[in-house]
């Protein structure tokens, strides 16, 4: 796909691919994906360009796919942690500015120039490598300066900015593309997003040797957008979680950009039996069974993605209704007690993990909180062995 085509639809990665013969599986609306995009679009002022950040095989739910139909959907540019990743979106579609956030190693940076990717620079060490690299190609690289308001990862400290600003100026074959920062806190701390975006500005206006307008000045991921301000001296976002549905922190602060989540995780019974009262369940014996069960051992654990602290804690739908882990998740198998079920399990009924199933839905939040960790990482964490499903449009179910 180029730029030109881009609404053309891309109907090859409109996976038909029936399910009934997958025992442990990911649906992906893209649909969803795109109406999440036109969403957050919509709420934020036209003049801000959309930077989709597909890091991390496009947080799990697959590069090619996600990246393509993001293309078709008018983003702008996309992110990525690596060259690698940005190689492989540039190989899906070319015209696209592709903005690596992760540190550049210098044995890397052949692919910057090769796939015309725009690095982040931190340190003055780093632009002159970069503009070594460079003039030694005879080529002009674009760079994206990133300033560290208080996060302490990427990007040089602010009070020791000039020392990159003079770097860069002195860099005859780097063009400043860009300056960013990136917050720490955005979806619990208004006040100290707001510290960091004043520090981000008193940074900014140190650039004289430039014109601001010609630079994408970003700082906003999907927590940042709830404290983003319309007349601001921003002209770009960093979208990841809120644009696969996901807004772990309170909706209202997102104001207009509604989002629907487009990630739904599954499995099967894979047999249904009787356990007495007085069994114990699983490796370590964990769980003691106080009543006569009907026991559902479902075709995904650890080895698919389903964390360990689910044992004895998470639940899964069936039939739409829920139904409590017990005893521990093992690599391959969960145990759940089905002895409540309206209409009793079968061999190969559809296990819920996360999403929406028959007017029940566990979301992804909830199953994070069992998991005792972010949403994040647990889109991070489905593994290889499950295959991925694309649908334009996702029934209930
Ligand atoms: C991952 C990342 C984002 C996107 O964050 P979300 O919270 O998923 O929106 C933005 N900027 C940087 C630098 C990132 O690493």
């Amino acid at each position: 796909m180029d730029r030109q085509t881009e609404n053309r639809r891309p109907n090859r990665l409109v996976s038909e691919t029936s399910t009934a013969n997958l025992r442990c599986w990911a649906e992906i609306d893209l649909a969803a994906l795109e109406r999440n995009l036109k969403s957050i679009r919509g709420a934020l002022p036209d003049r801000i360009r959309y930077m989709a950040v597909v890091k991390a095989d496009a947080y799990g739910h697959g590069m090619q796919q996600t990246v393509a139909r993001l293309m078709h959907a008018g983003v702008d540019m996309f992110a990525v942690a690596n060259v690698l990743e940005a190689v492989n979106i540039r190989e899906i579609g070319t015209g696209w500015p592709i903005i690596v956030l992760g540190a550049t190693l210098a044995n890397e940076e052949s692919y910057l120039f090769e796939y015309d990717l725009i690095p982040t620079v931190s340190t003055v060490e780093e632009v002159e490598r970069l503009n070594a690299n460079a003039k030694q190609r005879e080529k002009t690289l674009k760079v994206h300066i990133k300033i560290d308001t208080g996060m302490g990862r990427l990007g040089i400290w602010h009070e020791y900015a000039d020392s990159l600003f003079d770097a860069m100026r002195a860099a005859s074959h780097l063009e400043l593309d860009g300056i960013y920062t990136h917050f720490a806190a955005a979806d619990r701390d208004p006040e100290f997003t707001r510290m960091q975006r004043s520090l981000f500005a008193g940074a900014i206006a140190k650039i004289d040797w430039i014109e601001l307008d010609d630079l994408l000045i970003h700082a906003d991921n999907s927590a940042g957008i709830t404290t983003f301000a319309p007349n601001s001296i921003y002209n770009a976002v960093r979208i990841g979680l809120l644009q696969f549905g996901i807004t772990p922190y309170p909706s209202s602060m997102l104001g207009k950009a509604e989002t629907t989540p487009i990630f739904r995780f599954k499995s099967r019974v894979g047999i249904v039996k009787t356990l007495p009262e007085g069994a114990t369940i699983s490796y370590g014996r964990t769980r003691r069974l106080e009543r006569d069960s009907q026991i559902a051992i479902v075709c995904a654990g650890y080895g698919d993605g389903v964390p360990l602290p689910l044992s004895n804690r998470g639940e899964v739908l069936i039939h739409g209704q829920r139904c409590p882990i017990l005893g521990k998740i093992t690599m391959d198998q969960t145990i759940v007690d089905v002895t409540d079920l309206r209409k009793p399990a079968q061999s190969g009924d559809v296990v819920t993990l996360i999403g929406e199933q028959d007017g029940g839905e566990i979301p992804l939040e909830e199953f994070s909180e069992w998991a005792r960790t972010i949403s994040w990482e647990v889109l991070c964490s489905v593994t290889k062995r499950v295959t991925r499903i694309y649908r334009t449009d996702m029934k209930t179910g």
